[in-house]
């Protein structure tokens, strides 16, 4: 098994040189390791498989030409100078390097330049989308904390939620689909690929000199990996049907008279339909219940949380994050908290859930 902390000592900003001497060391030192112009790395294992896993080279340093001290803790790897970790994606880049070690089957990409939007995976998919043909489930690792199998990035579907149900009780501990991903290589496949998700790997406070990853859980997640029935996962998804499942909250950055309050609403029906649309002052639009949901909710057990039950119902995915940023933003000033605009994380989950 490889060192996840000694990798995480290597900083690397896209296409530095402690990139390179990072992929040379551990990723070209695997024989049958392929390239393609872009500098992405691929390799299968087995024939015939059918699933996907991905991770990215790339880290947020702005510093790249040494290496870092790693510090250790009870099993967090974290960093005190200021700097980022880089458990984001480094972690993913070791899950897979083990997974190959072990021979698991599967095809593993490692993407370049995901940071700045996505580049490797999206060259792949542009130019040379037969790299995955016959692929119908692609994985990223690529997600903070414990427990999220994504369905959703950028507000729009990427995998069905049987698919990520399935893998989720597969995988055990906290993990449960959910609709908040923001962005991963895996969404640039969504559009050929039915089931698209990224996993959550173990890292807190990804992009700050807070990020933190939990080593125990890592290693944790490359055995239950390993026993997931990955050519058995259902897959659902029609690419061409095109499921945002998504209402757009309000921004509440403008004072709102109520002459945009109307045109808004009225905006709000002609995109989604005739449901009724009700302005609550703190938090925006949001749908009136309709019977039938009703109904379903008072079977519900009372002690469920608000946000569970929105998660469950769809009404919370992300299409326009820039706007969420500004709500979630606005809502935390309301409440008084004094937050800078340093310390504001939009991963941080405190910001999305209240
Ligand atoms: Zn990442």
């Amino acid at each position: 098994m490889n060192n996840l902390v000694e990798m995480l000592s290597y900083p690397r900003r896209a296409f530095s040189p402690m990139e390179e001497l990072f992929i040379h060391n551990y990723i070209d030192s695997i024989s049958g390791m392929m390239k393609d112009s872009f500098g992405n790395r691929m390799i299968q294992i087995g024939n015939d498989v059918d699933w996907c896993f991905t991770s990215h080279t790339d880290t947020v340093h702005r510093n790249s030409t040494k290496k870092q001290f790693v510090h250790l803790d009870a099993g967090y790897a974290y960093k005190l100078d200021g700097d980022v970790l880089g458990g984001d994606d480094t972690t993913g880049v070791w899950l897979m390097l083990n997974l190959i070690h072990d021979n698991f089957p599967g095809l593993y990409i490692f993407h370049r330049d995901e940071e700045a939007g996505g580049q490797g995976s999206r060259f792949i998919a542009s130019k040379s989308p037969e790299v995955t043909e016959g692929i119908t489930k692609l994985i990223s690792f690529d997600r903070k904390g414990y427990g999220d199998v994504i369905t959703h990035q950028r507000g729009i579907r990427c995998c069905s939620y049987d698919f990520a149900q399935e893998l989720a009780r597969q995988l055990g501990g906290e993990y449960y689909p959910s609709q908040r991903g923001v962005f991963s290589d895996s969404a640039n496949y969504d559009y050929f690929i039915p089931e698209c998700s990224n996993l959550s790997i173990g890292y807190f406070n990804a992009h700050s000199s807070k990020e933190i990853q939990d080593l125990i859980f890592a290693e944790d997640l490359f055995r239950k990996l390993k026993r997931v029935a990955w050519d058995r996962l259902p897959v659902m998804r029609d690419v061409n049907e095109f499921d945002n499942n998504y209402r757009k909250p309000v921004s509440r950055k403008s004072k709102k008279t109520k002459k945009t309050k109307k045109t808004k609403k009225a905006k709000l029906t002609k995109k989604f339909g005739d449901v009724t649309w009700s302005y609550y002052p703190n938090y925006g639009w949001f749908p009136e219940e309709q019977e039938q949901q009703k109904e379903e909710k008072k079977k519900e057990p009372q002690s469920k949380k608000q946000s569970d039950v929105y998660q469950q119902e769809g009404f919370w995915n992300i299409q326009d994050f820039d706007d969420l940023q500004d709500s979630f933003f606005d809502l935390n000033r309301k409440k008084g908290k004094k937050k800078g605009k340093d310390d504001y994380d939009p991963y941080d989950d405190d910001y999305w859930w209240w």
